[in-house]
C-alpha cells in the first residue's frame, strides 16, 4: 500500500501519458495500487485507468443522482453500528473503512464510514450471534482483507463461537488489485476457518486478470474457498457483450464463477458511468447467447426495501 499511487499526476507519468494535468481532483481521493496500474495500457481510454482516474465529469450534479440511493446510511441493524442487514439469514459486517483502490463509480463513495469503527466489530459480532436466524456473515467494508492477519484471525475465532453461523463470506477486491495480499500468512489464517468459506471478488474487465491474480485464486482455492465474481456494468468500460463474455471465460480460467452483474446505482458524482436497464438487458442477452449457462452472471439491481437483489434480465 505504501507504493500505491495517490497523486494522479504520478500515475499518468508512470503510464507515460501526455498532458499529465488531464485530471480533475475532488474530495474522493485517487488511490490505485502499482500492481493494478501495471496492467493498464498507455492510453486515456484504458478501461482500468478510467475506473480510477478522477475526472471533471464527476462534477455533474444531476438531481436524480444522490448520495444514498440504496438507503444504507440510515438502516443499521438493531443498535449496533458496523452491521447492515437488509436480507434474511445474512448480515453484512463493515470490517474496514478503506479499500486498496478507490473506484470512481463506487456505490459506497459517500458512505459514512466514520460511524463504523473497527473497535465496534467485537460488539457487532456478538450482536449477530444473538440472532439465531442469521447463518451467514459477510465481511465487507471497505475491504476486509486490508485488516492484518491477526485481526482477521480474531474475527474468525469469535465467529466460530456462534454455532448458527454456517458460512463466512468475504467481499474483497484485493485478489485483483493487490494479489500479493494473498500471502502465506493469510492462507494459514483462512485454512483455520471451519465454516464454509465464500470469497466474492470484484472484476469489471478481462484486462484486470493476469498471472498474479491467478496465483491468488489458486491459493484461495487451496483453502477450500468458493470463488465468485461481481461486476458493475459501466459505460465506456465494459458496456459491451463481447468484453463481458471474455471476462466470464477468463474468470473461469482462474477458477472463479461469475455471480452478479450489477446495473449501476444512481450515486452522486457517477452519472457518466450510468447504463440504463434497457441497455443492460441487451448486453446481458448477448452474453447469454455467447456463454454456457454456468458462466452467465445474474443481471441485477438493488431496489431499496426489496427482500433481495432484483433480477433484471429480460
Ligand atoms: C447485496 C447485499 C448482501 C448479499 O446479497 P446476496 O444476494 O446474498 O449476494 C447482503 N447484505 C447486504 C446489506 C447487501 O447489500
Ligand atoms: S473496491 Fe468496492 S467498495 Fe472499494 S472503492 Fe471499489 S467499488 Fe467501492
Amino acid at each position: 500500500m505504501r507504493e500505491a499511487f495517490r497523486n494522479p499526476r504520478h500515475l499518468l507519468e508512470f503510464l507515460q501519458l501526455p498532458d499529465p494535468e488531464k485530471f480533475k481532483e475532488n474530495e474522493f481521493s485517487m488511490l490505485v495500487t502499482k500492481s493494478f496500474a501495471k496492467r493498464m495500457e498507455k492510453s486515456y481510454d484504458d478501461p482500468l485507468l478510467k475506473q480510477v482516474l478522477p475526472d471533471a465529469k464527476e462534477e455533474d450534479t444531476r438531481s436524480d443522482f444522490i448520495k444514498d440511493p440504496l438507503k444504507e446510511f440510515s438502516t443499521p441493524y438493531k443498535n449496533s453500528p458496523n452491521i447492515l442487514q437488509k436480507y434474511q439469514k445474512r448480515a453484512l459486517l463493515i470490517t474496514s473503512n478503506a479499500c486498496a483502490i478507490n473506484c470512481r463509480y463506487c456505490f459506497r463513495r459517500h458512505f459514512p464510514y466514520k460511524l463504523h469503527r473497527p473497535k465496534n466489530i467485537e460488539q457487532a459480532i456478538s450482536e449477530i450471534g444473538m440472532d439465531s436466524t442469521i447463518n451467514e456473515i459477510i465481511l465487507s467494508g471497505g475491504d476486509p482483507l486490508l485488516l492484518d492477519d491477526a485481526s482477521l484471525k480474531t474475527i474468525f475465532n469469535q465467529i466460530s463461537t456462534i454455532k448458527t453461523i454456517k458460512t463466512i463470506r468475504i467481499h474483497t477486491r484485493l485478489p485483483i488489485v493487490l494479489p500479493q495480499r494473498i500471502s502465506e500468512g493469510l492462507i494459514d489464517v483462512l485454512k483455520l476457518v471451519n465454516q464454509k468459506l465464500v470469497v466474492v471478488v470484484h472484476t469489471n474487465h478481462p484486462n484486470e486478470l493476469n498471472h498474479e491474480t491467478k496465483r491468488a485464486f489458486t491459493c484461495l482455492k487451496n483453502c477450500d474457498a468458493w470463488l465468485l465474481n461481481q461486476s458493475v456494468l459501466l459505460k465506456g468500460i465494459n458496456d459491451d457483450g463481447q468484453i463481458l463474455i471474455d471476462l466470464s471465460e477468463k474468470l473461469f480460467d482462474q477458477a472463479v464463477l461469475p455471480y452478479y452483474l450489477h446495473l449501476p446505482d444512481k450515486v452522486a458524482n457517477t452519472s457518466h458511468f450510468f447504463v440504463n436497464i434497457k441497455e443492460g438487458q441487451k448486453i446481458h442477452k448477448e452474453m447469454q447467447a455467447g456463454l454456457p449457462g454456468y458462466l452467465l452472471p445474474n443481471l441485477i439491481k438493488e431496489i431499496p426495501g426489496q427482500p433481495s437483489k432484483t433480477i433484471m434480465s429480460a
